[in-house]
C-alpha cells in the first residue's frame, strides 16, 4: 500500500487532528482510491470504520493443540506449513496443504484452490479456522476450506504484524473489498486509528444512563471490541455478549427508539380530528355488521374509537393473524369517520387486494339504509376513470376511497380526509409509512395500520415503535383447523383427484405457482412497486443465482393453467390470475371466483394477502419449497375462512434444501402465525423476513434484531424514560449531544431528514 499517497493529501504544515468525523481518505494507509472502495461499502468516516466490528475472534494466545481437536467442532489452530500441492482432479482443481505441530499434523483442503498455489511456503506459521473433520483414512483430522492467515515470523521486520496477529485474541473482520481490504488490513488500520485517537472519542450517551445500565463508555467499548484484553472468553465475544458489545448495540438501538418515540409524541401534539360517536354513529356501525364481533374485535374497535374521539391524531397498529377479521374492524372505524362528515381511505399493497376490499366494502355498506359513495383507485385503471375518480374524491363526492399506492404516490387531493387505513403494512415498509404520514398538513387525519403478518414483538417494537398497538388474538368462531400436508410432485394425480372431489362437494380451490411464465426470467410475482431500490445485498444476489439455477424446472401459472384445463382438471371451471393482468381483468376474475363461477383459481402469489373467499377449501401450493414461511402462512390463510373443513397441500418439485424442509415441516406442525413468524425470523433474519426490498428495515451497523431482543427492549424503555424527563436524565451538555447524535443517526442511518 502506498502510504505516501495519503500523506500527500495533508499538508505537513498543518497540525492534523484525527477525529471520528475525519474522512477516511485522510487516514494513514488510505488514499482516494481505497476511500472509494470503502464508500461503496457505506464507510466514509473514521467512525464508520470503527463501527465495522469483527464478526469473530481467534484466540491466538491459547490456540488449540492439534492433538486435542474434536471432530465436528469449529477450531482455531496455529501450525507450521509442512507441504502443499495443487491436485487436478477431473471435477476441479483441489489445493491440499498439510500443517503440523511436532508429530501431529492436520490436512487442509480447498476446492478450486488454484489461487492458493503460491501462497504458502514451507516452514511458515499459519492461523487456520474451520470445522474439524475426521480424515478419510481414519487417522488425524482435516479442515475443508478453512479460513487462514499467514502469520509473521519471529525474524520478520513486521513489528506491527507480530503485535496484532499472534499471541493475543485476534479480531477477524468481514473483508471490505476483495483481497485488498482484508481482515488483516482492517485490523491494522483500526489499531492505528484507535492509537491515534487515544481515547478521544466523544461519548454519545448520558452518564447517568450508562451508570444505571452499567455499560462502559464509548472509547473503552470500541477499544475492547476490536482488541479484547487477554482472558476475555471467546464465546462471549463471538456472541457479541460482552459489556462492550452491548454498549455499542444499545447505543444504536437507543437512537432508533428515541427517534421513534419523539415522532410518536410529536404526532400526538398535532391537531387532529375529535370524532364524535353518538347514537347515530353507533347505529350506522351496527347496521352493516353481518355477524357478532369477537371479543378481540370489540376490544380493538373500542381502542380505535377511543383514539378517534381524541383531538390528537391516531397512530395505531392493528395486528392480527390471518383470518382474525381485521377488515371489518377497519370498516367500522371508517364508518365513524364518514358519519362525522369526513372521507375515509383504505390503502392496500396490491391491486387485487384493493379490488377485493372494494367489493367487500360495497357489499357491506349496501346493508346500510344510507347510500355511501365508494370509489376505487388503482394504478391500472384507465386514465379517464382515474381522473373522474380523483375529481369525485376532491369534490367530496366519495365517502370511501379504496386503492393502492397510487393513492399516495399520485396527486390525490382529498376533500376532507378523516381516516387512513393502511392494510398489510409490512409490504409498505417503515419509510414509506413516514412519507404518507407527512403528507397531510392542516388537520391530521387518523391513521390505522393493519398487518396480517404476525410480527414478532421485537420487530414490532423497532418497526412500529411510534405506533400504539391493538391485537386481534382470537379467530372468529366456527373455524376448523386446516389440514396441512406435504406431498411430492410425483403424487400430483392424487392431488388433482382430491381437488375434483372438493369441487364436487360444492367447494372451490386455489392452485398457486411461484412464477407467471416458465420460459424466460420471470421473477416471483409481486404486483406492487417495490420501495426505493437500495444496494443489493450479497445474500440477495445468492438467492438470485439460486433462482436462475432452478428456473428450468419451475412450473408456471400460465402453462399449468393450460395443462390442467385440458388435462387433470378438464371439465372444471378454471380461472387464471396474475399480476400482469390489468385491473379490470383481475376484478372480473376475482368477482367470478367470489361468486362461485370459477371452481379452481390458478394463480401466482398475487393472492397471497387478504383475499377472502370463505367457500374455498383447498389451497394447493406448487413448488412450496420456494416460498418463505410468512408467505406460505399467508397463502394457507386464504382457506379455512368458512365453516367447512379446509386443506393446504404443499407440493414440492425438485430438490428441497434442509432449510426448506424445516419450513415445510413447521407449516405442517402448526397454524400459529406467531410461532411461524418467530421461526421465519430465525431462519431468514429480519431483512429477508419482510423481503429485503420491501422491508424498509433500518440498516443496523452493530445491532441484530434477532440476537439483541433484550437490548432492544431496554433501549425502548430508556428512550421513553429519556423523552419523559430529559432534565432528570442528562445535563444540558449531554442533552445537546444526544440531540445532535439523534439527528445524525436518523439522517445517515435511516435516510430520513427529520428525526422528530
Ligand atoms: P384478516 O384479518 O385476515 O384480514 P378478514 O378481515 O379478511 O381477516 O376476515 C376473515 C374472514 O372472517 C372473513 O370472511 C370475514 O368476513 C370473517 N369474519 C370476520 N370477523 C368475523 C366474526 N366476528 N364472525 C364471523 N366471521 C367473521
Ligand atoms: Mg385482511
Amino acid at each position: 500500500m502506498d502510504r505516501n499517497a495519503s500523506k500527500r493529501q495533508v499538508p505537513a504544515t498543518i497540525a492534523f487532528v484525527l477525529t471520528l468525523g475525519t474522512h477516511v481518505q485522510f487516514v494513514k494507509g488510505i488514499g482516494p482510491q481505497i476511500a472509494q472502495l470503502l464508500a461503496a461499502r457505506g464507510i466514509t468516516t473514521v467512525e464508520d470504520l470503527l463501527y465495522h466490528l469483527p464478526f469473530r475472534y481467534e484466540d491466538r494466545l491459547h490456540p488449540r493443540a492439534l492433538n486435542e481437536l474434536q471432530p465436528g467442532e469449529m477450531a482455531s489452530v496455529i501450525a507450521e506449513v509442512r507441504g502443499s500441492a495443487l491436485l487436478r482432479t477431473r471435477a476441479m482443481p483441489i489445493f491440499e496443504m498439510t500443517v503440523g505441530q511436532g508429530i501431529h499434523s492436520l490436512k487442509c483442503i480447498w476446492f478450486r484452490g488454484t489461487y492458493l498455489k503460491d501462497k504458502f511456503k514451507h516452514g511458515q506459521m499459519v492461523a487456520l479456522y474451520g470445522k474439524v473433520e475426521a480424515s478419510r483414512s481414519g487417522r488425524g483430522f482435516k479442515m475443508i476450506q478453512p479460513q487462514f492467515e499467514v502469520l509473521p515470523s519471529d525474524h520478520d521486520e513486521d513489528d506491527e504484524g507480530r503485535l496484532l496477529e499472534v499471541g493475543r485474541i485476534v479480531p477477524v473482520y468481514e473483508s471490505l473489498g476483495g483481497n485488498k481490504l482484508t481482515s488483516r488490513w482492517i485490523r491494522r488500520v483500526v489499531f492505528n486509528l484507535l492509537k491515534e485517537l487515544n481515547e478521544d472519542v466523544p461519548e454519545t450517551l448520558p452518564g447517568a444512563l450508562l451508570e444505571r445500565l452499567k455499560l462502559p463508555g464509548r472509547a473503552a467499548a470500541l477499544q475492547y471490541v476490536h482488541f479484547p484484553p487477554p482472558g476475555t472468553p471467546i464465546s462471549q465475544l463471538q456472541a457479541s455478549a460482552t459489556e462492550a458489545h452491548k454498549r455499542l448495540i444499545f447505543e444504536e438501538l437507543f437512537y432508533l427508539e428515541l427517534g421513534l418515540e419523539l415522532k410518536r409524541r410529536k404526532f400526538k401534539e398535532r391537531e387532529g380530528i375529535a370524532f364524535e360517536t353518538n347514537d347515530q354513529v353507533r347505529e350506522a356501525i351496527r347496521e352493516v355488521l353481518p355477524f357478532h364481533p369477537t371479543a378481540a374485535q370489540k376490544r380493538a374497535l373500542a381502542e380505535i374509537v377511543a383514539d378517534m374521539r381524541r383531538s390528537s391524531p391516531m397512530r395505531r397498529l392493528l395486528q392480527g393473524d390471518v383470518g382474525s377479521g381485521k377488515t371489518i374492524v377497519a370498516l367500522q372505524a371508517m364508518l365513524v369517520a364518514i358519519e362525522n362528515g369526513y372521507q375515509a381511505a383504505l390503502m392496500a399493497p396490491t391491486e387485487i387486494l384493493a379490488t377485493q376490499h372494494y367489493l367487500a366494502a360495497r357489499k357491506l355498506l349496501e346493508r346500510s339504509s344510507k347510500r355511501y359513495r365508494i370509489v376505487l383507485l388503482t394504478g391500472s385503471l384507465d386514465e379517464d376513470l382515474k381522473r373522474l375518480n380523483r375529481r369525485r374524491i376532491s369534490e367530496g363526492e366519495a365517502d370511501v376511497v379504496i386503492g393502492t399506492h397510487a393513492l399516495i404516490e399520485e396527486k390525490v387531493e382529498f376533500h376532507k380526509l378523516g381516516l387512513i387505513v393502511v392494510d398489510e403494512q409490512h409490504r409498505f415498509g417503515v419509510m414509506q409509512r413516514f412519507k404518507l404520514m407527512r403528507k397531510h398538513t392542516d388537520s391530521e387525519p387518523d391513521v390505522l395500520v393493519m398487518t396480517a403478518t404476525p410480527i414478532p414483538r421485537t420487530l414490532a417494537l423497532s418497526l412500529y415503535g411510534d405506533l400504539d398497538l391493538s391485537v386481534l388474538d382470537e379467530l372468529p368462531p366456527g373455524r376448523t383447523p386446516i389440514v396441512t400436508r406435504k406431498i411430492g410432485d410425483e403424487r400430483a394425480e392424487d392431488v388433482w383427484k382430491f381437488v375434483r372431489e372438493q369441487v364436487a362437494k360444492g367447494h372451490q380451490a386455489y392452485v398457486v405457482y411461484p412464477v407467471i411464465e416458465g420460459a424466460k426470467g420471470d421473477q416471483p410475482e409481486l404486483d406492487f412497486a417495490p420501495v426505493e431500490p437500495e444496494e443489493e445485498k450479497p445474500a440477495k444476489k445468492k438467492a438470485k443465482a439460486r433462482q436462475l439455477f432452478e428456473k428450468p424446472t419451475l412450473k408456471a401459472a400460465t402453462e399449468m393453467y393450460e395443462s390442467l384445463r385440458t388435462g387433470a382438471l378438464a371439465g372444471l371451471r378454471l380461472g387464471l390470475l396474475h399480476g400482469r393482468l390489468d385491473s379490470d381483468e383481475k376484478e372480473i376474475v376475482m368477482r367470478r371466483f367470489q361468486r362461485g363461477e370459477i371452481d379452481v383459481l390458478i394463480s401466482t402469489t398475487v393472492i397471497e394477502v387478504g383475499v377472502d373467499v370463505p367457500n374455498a377449501t383447498v389451497m394447493v401450493i406448487e413448488h412450496a419449497e420456494r416460498f418463505g414461511l410468512a408467505q406460505l402462512h399467508q397463502l394457507r390463510g386464504r382457506v379455512g375462512r368458512g365453516a367447512a373443513k379446509s386443506y393446504c397441500i404443499l407440493m414440492t418439485g425438485g430438490k428441497v434444501s434442509p432449510e426448506a424442509e424445516e419450513r415445510l415441516a413447521a407449516m405442517v406442525r402448526t397454524q400459529n402465525g406467531f410461532e411461524l413468524a418467530e421461526l421465519d425470523l430465525q431462519l431468514r433474519g429480519p431483512g429477508e423476513f419482510f423481503g429485503t426490498r420491501q422491508a424498509g428495515l433500518p440498516d443496523f451497523r452493530v445491532a441484530n434484531l434477532l440476537r439483541d431482543r433484550e437490548v432492544l427492549e431496554m433501549a425502548k424503555s430508556e428512550a421513553v424514560r429519556f423523552v419523559q424527563d430529559p432534565e432528570g436524565e442528562a445535563s444540558e451538555e449531554e442533552r445537546k449531544l444526544v440531540r445532535a447524535r439523534l439527528r445524525e443517526a436518523w439522517q445517515r442511518r435511516y435516510g430520513l431528514v427529520e428525526a422528530g
